[in-house]
């Protein structure tokens, strides 16, 4: 008779993502001093290392290690697009076969990121083709911190990214843990080293998450998508408001502790009828008096999906006057790779993840 033979199964422990705490850790487990471990976080983030073997510095015993035990896992790169004012979409693909799209925008000679973090989002609102396509699934860590590392390979020697935008696909206070996570390694010295005014996190406001960000330290710059200044029509456009009504989401923004010469950006979807009134600006000004902040005003990219529509220019410059007169700072956000589906809201892969009916 013969023996049953189980074929063995590898599994290995994925690296990137993972703190420079739980490297060290990691080392300490192989019998390795700490240092050791900041040597991996560097060669992972800051290098972009794949490679154990390629790690010269660590001793042959931990890279042959960590050659059985480990692996350090990247995102695909399944497409490129590019719009024709020079904004690029790429489609990423993950370990499990997910998509995520990021974009890069190139702006008076420096580069932006904007990244994804979810597959989808659960957040629904009104006029944002991602919240249509509904919540597929958090982003880890690494791949959050992947997407930086993949388009730096994407580049042409000589461009570099100088600021990221958490403007992508999803919510980042929704997957708060992953989020910080991810932070925390792009502001490392060690890491990728972005100082924190180079990094803005969007987000609808969750208030519990926001004061767990105020307190968490990490003093990136904070932008609302705020959208509407009543609670009556920022529940249709933004229906988390009905969880967290506008009381409590601008009583945590006045007590978020903004450093010196930091502002909190507010941003303003314009559409037609909607939210765009001379009143609805008054409404605006009113409800964030007082506080250290600008607005971005977005007027909205079309969908046949969305069932609004974006104002006239007139509208729109007229809407900002309004805002000027009542003592609030304001821009008018000109959109970027919209002919690419690349711009703000227009982030949605329809390939059976999840259907956009
Ligand atoms: N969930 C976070 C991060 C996404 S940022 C947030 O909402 O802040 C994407 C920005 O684009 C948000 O301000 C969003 O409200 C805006 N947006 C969504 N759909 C849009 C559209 N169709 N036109 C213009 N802006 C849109």
């Amino acid at each position: 008779m013969t023996a049953l033979v189980t074929p063995k199964v590898r599994t290995t422990i994925e690296l990137k993502g993972l703190s420079l705490e739980e490297l060290e850790e990691l080392v300490a487990l192989c019998g390795e001093p700490s240092y050791r471990g900041r040597q991996l976080f560097q060669w992972i983030y800051a290098g972009g290392c794949r490679q154990f073997e390629e790690m010269t510095n660590l001793p042959a015993a931990l890279r042959a290690t960590l050659v059985e035990e480990a692996s350090i896992g990247a995102l695909t790169c399944l497409d490129k697009q590019v719009s024709s004012d020079g904004t690029r979409k790429y489609l990423f693909g993950c370990a499990d076969g997910r998509k995520i799209e990021t974009v890069l925008i190139p702006d008076e000679g420096r580069l932006t990121a904007c990244l994804s973090i979810q597959v989808g989002c659960a957040l629904a609102c009104a006029f944002c083709l991602t919240g249509m396509m509904g919540f597929v699934r958090h982003l880890h860590a690494g791949e959050i911190v992947d997407q930086v590392l993949a388009l730096r390979e994407e580049l042409p020697p000589g461009e570099r990214i100088g600021n990221l935008v958490l403007m992508g696909m999803g919510e980042p206070l929704h997957n708060y843990d992953a989020t910080v996570k991810a932070l925390a390694i792009l502001l490392h010295p060690l890491g990728l080293a972005y100082p924190p005014r180079r990094i803005t996190l969007s987000t609808v406001g969750l208030v519990p998450e926001l004061t767990r960000l105020a307190a968490s330290g990490l003093d990136v710059n904070l932008a609302v998508s705020l959208h509407a200044a009543t609670d009556e029509l920022r529940d249709r456009l933004v229906p988390i408001n009905r969880r967290y009504p506008l009381k409590e989401l601008m009583a945590a923004l006045r007590a978020y502790p903004l450093p010196p010469r930091r502002r909190i950006t507010f941003e303003y979807t314009l559409m037609e009828g909607v939210n765009d009134r001379p009143e609805d600006a008054r409404e605006l000004a009113r409800l964030l008096r007082g506080l250290r902040c600008k607005v971005n005003l977005l007027p909205l990219n079309e969908a046949p999906a969305i069932p609004f529509r974006r104002p006239s220019h007139h509208r729109v410059n007229a809407f900002q006057q309004t805002l000027k007169s009542a003592g609030i700072f304001a821009t008018i956000r000109e959109s970027r790779g919209w002919d690419i589906s690349a711009a703000c809201g227009m982030l949605a892969i329809n390939d059976g993840q999840k259907s956009l009916s």
